[in-house]
Formats: structure tokens, C-alpha cells, sequence
């Protein structure tokens, strides 16, 4: 049976090559270190697991759920976005409960792109705005992040036919892949835009709580006239260590959030209620997590520029989330130095090019190992004759 051109069309997945070489490797025995995966290592808080056993037994939580999120953990997003930035939300009118964030971003663009849209997307980025914005129908203009600008677009540089075509505008910040912060004036330069040419800012605020030095990030929705052109998406995954619960939620523009919620009661029947009140618990009770697990993110992100810069890169080290994005030796593709890393000293890092185009010459550190295993990791580089100036090949 022929598939779809939506599936066909699916851009090829990068790491094919890297994934057979590493189990390749593993199979002989070797010790791979993985700095290549955004997964949080630490578990999730111990009252969140109880909370969500407790529920789990109350034959109540047995049912479907609302597909629009339950009351009370929409109340508790809308409670801890007044305890954190200050911007008061609607519960019922401008919180939707979404089965990871990741669920909600791949589904917006059902709300507003027809077949031949377009969406303005940022090259490097998580790779699910323009997935979903293909499996709309519509087509990615990508918006380069440049280290020169600090990782952000450069709004001035999108064609003004572009932009007026546009129907959203996905950003991210803290940001995946690069770790750069974005400044307030930036926000609302975007508000401008968003208003003068008429599109949504689909803002994905997936690392607003791992900041390091003092840093804490804003949310979008702080910016004035930020809630008129556009919606957060928030999830608890990296916040409170669950990825593997599914949840997460968007917040702001009420006619957004009420498109959303259209959309997924004809595709899915909502999130578990017993993770719902999970959710409720990490939100309310664990407002210290995240500040606990910065510190230790800030120790390994230390422990891992220490590493580069020993090897010859001049590196800053990131103000936020669980990534070093770093350049790779010239003359190298992200490819070809990931592959070098892990033949010559079993690390694994992620290729920038993974990313979007403008990820190429870059190379992705996660940082959730511990820090013996990123000193380990550069230990074996060193020995493996890595420098940024002169990779020994
Ligand atoms: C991890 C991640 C997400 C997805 O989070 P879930 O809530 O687990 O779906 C979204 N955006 C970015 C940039 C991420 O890195």
C-alpha cells in the first residue's frame, strides 16, 4: 500500500548512521558515554509519585478526562504562573492541558495553517515546529539563529511578503539547541511584529526553569500586549524531571487555546486524570525542585566548558537550560566530528545539523550525566588527541 506524501516526505532521520555505530560499539563491550540525550537523569519528586498513586486508586480518575484539562490543574498552571512571572491567566479560558508540549506545538498548526501557509520557524530548533507545520500542509520559512546575534532571529531580515503570509511564529527561549537567553527588548520586538503583520507567537517555554548564575528567565507573556498575538507552551517535564508523564500545557490568547482545544477533542480524549493531579502536586508543592536541579546543572555545565576550554575551545558558558551548543574544529560537519568523538573515545555528542541547516559546524552537550562521567568524557578526549585547533584524525 502506497503512504502518504506526509510520511514519505518525512525529512531523513540524521542519525541513523551514528545510532547503528553506537550500537555497534555497545555490543563489543564498549563503555559509551552519552552526552547526546535531553533526558533528565534524576527522578521525578518523591510527593508527585505518591500523589499520582493515590489518584491512580480513586475509581473517579478511571473515566475519560475533559479533553480541555481538569479544573484544578489548570488552576494550579494558572496559580503558578501568577507565584512565578506575575501574568494572571484565566483558567478556564486561557489554559488548555496538553499530553506533553511537544503534543500541543505538533498540533497548533491545525488551528491556523491551510495548505500552502507559511510559519516562520528558527534554524537551529526543535525539530517538531516544522513537522507540524508540514503535516498541516504549509511550509517552513526558517528564521537563522546566528551566534553573531546571540541565537536570535533577525526579525528585520524576514521579507515583508513572508512575514504578511505568515500564520505563526515559533521561538524558544531558554533555547534547544543553543542555550541562549532572550532579553525582554527582544520580546517586544516580537509583539510588535506579531501585531503588524497579524500572526500568533507560538512561544515554547520548555527550560524557563533551569537558569544558571542568578539567571531566571521571563515568559513570554510578561511582554505587554504579548497575550493579544500570542500562547505559551509549558511543560513539567524539564521543570520537575517527567518526561515520561506526558504533560504539560498552553497558556495565553483565549481564542488559541479555545482552537486548541477544538482540535484535540477530535483527536485525542485528554491526559490521565491521576497524572493531572500529579501534575497539581509538582506544580504547588515542588517550587524548589527546579532551583535544586539548576545547581546541579550548573555544576556539570561547568565541569563540561572546563572540558572544552582545556581542549582549545573558547566557549561562554550558557546562562540556561541543560545544553552546551558549541562549535565543532574547522573543517569538520557535525557529523564527521560526532562520528570521530565516538570512534576515538566511545562519547556520544548530537550533530548541530540534526537541528536545521544553520546547525551544521556545531555540535549539541546535554547535561544529564553526572559530573564524573563528563570528566571521564573529556578525560578520553584529551587522550584521544581532540583539540578545537587540531583533531588528531
Ligand atoms: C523537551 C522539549 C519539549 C517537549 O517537552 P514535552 O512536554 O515532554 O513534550 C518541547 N520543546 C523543547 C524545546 C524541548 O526541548
Amino acid at each position: 500500500m502506497q503512504q502518504a506524501q506526509r510520511i514519505t516526505n518525512l525529512p531523513p532521520y540524521l542519525f541513523a548512521e551514528i545510532d547503528r555505530k553506537i550500537a555497534e560499539a555497545r555490543k563489543q563491550g564498549v563503555d559509551i558515554i552519552s552526552l547526546g540525550i535531553g533526558d533528565p537523569d534524576r527522578p521525578t519528586p518523591e510527593s508527585v509519585v505518591e500523589e499520582a498513586c493515590r489518584q491512580a486508586h480513586n475509581p473517579a480518575n478511571h473515566r475519560y478526562p475533559s479533553y480541555e484539562g481538569l479544573p484544578e490543574f489548570r488552576q494550579a498552571v494558572a496559580d503558578w504562573y501568577r507565584r512565578r512571572f506575575g501574568v494572571e491567566l484565566d483558567a478556564e479560558a486561557e489554559v488548555v492541558t496538553l499530553i506533553g508540549s511537544k503534543e500541543g506545538i505538533a498540533h497548533i498548526s491545525l488551528c491556523y495553517v491551510d495548505p500552502g501557509d507559511l510559519n516562520l520557524v528558527p534554524d537551529p530548533g526543535y525539530p517538531v515546529y516544522e513537522i507540524g507545520t508540514f503535516f498541516a500542509g504549509g511550509t517552513s520559512y526558517k528564521m537563522p539563529l546566528l551566534a553573531e546575534r546571540g541565537f536570535l532571529p533577525d526579525l528585520t531580515a524576514i521579507p515583508s511578503d513572508v512575514a504578511r503570509r505568515a500564520k505563526l511564529m515559533f521561538l524558544n527561549y531558554p533555547n534547544n539547541p543553543t542555550g541562549a537567553v532572550a532579553p525582554p527588548e527582544f520580546f517586544a520586538d516580537v509583539v510588535a511584529f506579531a501585531r503588524h503583520y497579524d500572526l500568533l507567537v507560538c512561544h515554547d517555554a520548555a527550560y524557563t526553569e533551569i537558569g544558571f548564575d542568578g539567571y531566571v528567565a521571563p515568559s513570554f507573556l510578561q511582554t505587554p500586549g504579548a497575550r493579544e498575538v500570542g500562547v505559551e507552551f509549558h511543560s513539567l517535564s524539564k521543570t520537575f524531571n517527567m518526561t515520561g508523564w506526558r504533560i504539560g500545557s498552553m497558556v495565553g490568547n483565549a481564542e488559541a487555546v479555545e482552537a486548541l482545544g477544538r482540535v484535540k477533542t477530535n483527536i485525542d480524549s485528554g491526559v490521565f486524570q491521576a497524572i493531572q493531579y500529579a501534575g497539581v502536586a509538582a506544580l504547588r508543592q515542588e517550587n524548589d525542585h527546579p532551583r535544586v536541579m539548576s545547581r546541579l546543572y550548573q555544576e556539570r555545565r561547568d565541569a563540561v566548558i572546563e572540558g572544552l576550554r582545556r581542549l582549545g575551545w573558547r566557549i561562554e558558558p550558557p546562562r540556561a537550560s541543560i545544553y552546551v551548543w558549541a562549535p565543532c574544529p574547522p573543517g569538520l560537519t557535525s557529523t564527521a566530528f560526532a562520528t570521530l568523538l565516538l570512534e576515538k573515545a566511545g562519547v556520544v555528542v548530537t550533530p548541530g545539523v540534526g537541528y536545521g541547516q544553520q546547525g551544521e559546524g556545531f555540535f549539541r552537550i546535554s547535561l544529564c550525566v553526572e559530573v564524573s562521567r563528563i570528566r571521564e568524557a573529556f578525560a578520553r578526549l584529551e587522550r584521544a588527541g581532540i583539540r578545537f585547533d587540531a583533531v588528531a584524525r
